[in-house]
């Protein structure tokens, strides 16, 4: 038989993916699943973005799109970059993909020769280090610890740089421990940065809008602007919007060189972004802005509530972070117990699948985003759910012994 590549050894289906497929695959039994494994929005995407993409669609706007995003999508995106982080991007510094993911990838893809070392703060979202196998690097991690609120201390990213970094990869607010970070804070990792001058920045501001408590967002290019040319600052539509399903995400560099490779990338593979994808992104993005509170203020509210129930539950502790839509609550207070269907809870992996065979609960395991005994909850759903969740899993904890 001929066979799978060699470079997709290293390549595996997000955890989180494979998490929420088991919990459909119950749901589909008849089995009532509360699922706090997906990483997205449950709100709708707003009716001006789908209007707008259905006039483009009626209008005519069908055909190949320019492989980096229409001049009227980049405009919009410089707009963005200017309201919200005061970062003055022209059209030749911008790239749009089709998706954050996507944008991420094309950035490796164009900038990685084997054995280039990508360091990662962790934990951290599962796919940055499967992107950088994939693009023939080596992923770096480095631990922030619960003790220090998940957050990067500058010591230990200087001690994880070597002559063979190529890129830092920045994404707070955190996938999977909510950790952001303060300008202050930003500006402490800037300071480490520029004593490094031939290491990328790829700053993940995916999470920027879902921020608690007036913590003030704050991106690395405007903590720093002395690195303007070595930032790659990349956003997307998915959360802040609620268009996880539409797939489109953009980046900007003062690099010009650094977008024409991306570009370059773009140009074989997806070639470019869905029209009408485009067309609602615009209208999100120059829209009414005014959803972004409002939902920031529910999802505070959920956050609340389950760092506060979680609490209660004797064998975990979970940090209450400042911003995106999950916890990460550390469970070692319960290894080597025992659960009533018979599981010995050794690792987190053993208490993920617990939860979820024997109280169908869906979360994802920490050992997924390099940090254990951890698991990660989603909290982008219902207060009903919330609710009903953190009951099943504090008799979960309960029924250990
Ligand atoms: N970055 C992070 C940190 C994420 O959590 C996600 C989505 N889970 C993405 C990027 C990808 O977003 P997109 O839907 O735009 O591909």
């Amino acid at each position: 038989m001929p066979s799978i590549a060699d470079r997709l050894k290293n390549v595996s289906i997000p955890a989180s993916a494979a998490m929420t497929q088991r919990a459909r695959e119950l749901a589909a039994k008849g089995i009532k699943v509360v699922s706090l494994s997906s990483g997205e929005p449950d709100f709708p995407t707003p009716a001006h973005a789908i209007e707008a993409a259905h006039a483009a669609g009626l209008g005519g706007d069908t055909k190949y799109p320019p492989i980096d995003g229409t001049s009227e999508l980049k405009a919009a995106i410089a707009r963005k970059f200017k309201r919200d982080n005061n970062l003055v991007y022209d059209a030749s510094q911008i790239v749009a993909s089709a998706g954050g993911k996507q944008t991420i990838f094309n950035a490796m893809l164009a900038t990685l020769n084997p054995g280039d070392e990508v360091v990662i703060p962790t934990p951290s979202w599962v796919s940055y280090a499967d992107i950088v196998h994939f693009a023939g690097g080596t992923p770096v991690a480095v631990p922030c610890f619960e003790q220090t609120g998940f957050k990067l201390r500058p010591e230990d990213l200087d001690a994880a740089i070597t002559p063979r970094t190529k890129w830092l990869i920045l994404n707070f607010p955190n996938n999977p421990t909510g950790a952001a970070c303060s300008r202050a804070e930003m500006a402490a990792i800037a300071q480490v940065m520029l004593r490094h001058p031939n290491v990328w920045i790829l700053t993940d501001d995916i999470y920027e809008h879902l921020v608690y408590d007036d913590f003030e967002f704050c991106t690395i290019a405007e903590a720093e602007p002395r690195l303007y040319d070595r930032v790659l600052t990349m956003n997307g539509v998915s959360k802040a919007y609620a268009m996880t399903g539409w797939r489109l995400g953009f980046c900007a560099s003062g690099s010009k060189e650094l977008i024409a490779a991306i570009s370059k990338v773009n140009s074989q593979n997806a070639g470019g972004i869905t029209t009408v994808t485009q067309a609602a992104a615009i209208a999100a993005l120059d829209g009414p802005q005014d959803l972004l509170k409002e939902r920031a203020a529910i999802y505070r509210e959920r956050r609340d509530f389950v760092v506060g129930r979680l609490s209660e539950i004797e064998g975990l502790r979970c940090h209450k972070p400042e911003g995106a839509f999950y916890l990460y609550p550390n469970m070692s207070g319960l290894i080597g117990k025992t659960t009533k269907g018979g599981r010995k809870i050794e690792t987190d992996v053993d208490f993920v699948m617990g939860l979820i065979e024997e109280h169908h609960v869906a979360t994802v395991q920490g050992a997924a985003y390099g940090m254990s005994p951890y698991f990660r909850i989603s909290y982008a759903t219902s207060m009903e759910m919330l609710n009903e969740g953190c009951a099943r899993i504090a008799e979960f904890c309960k029924s250990m012994h």
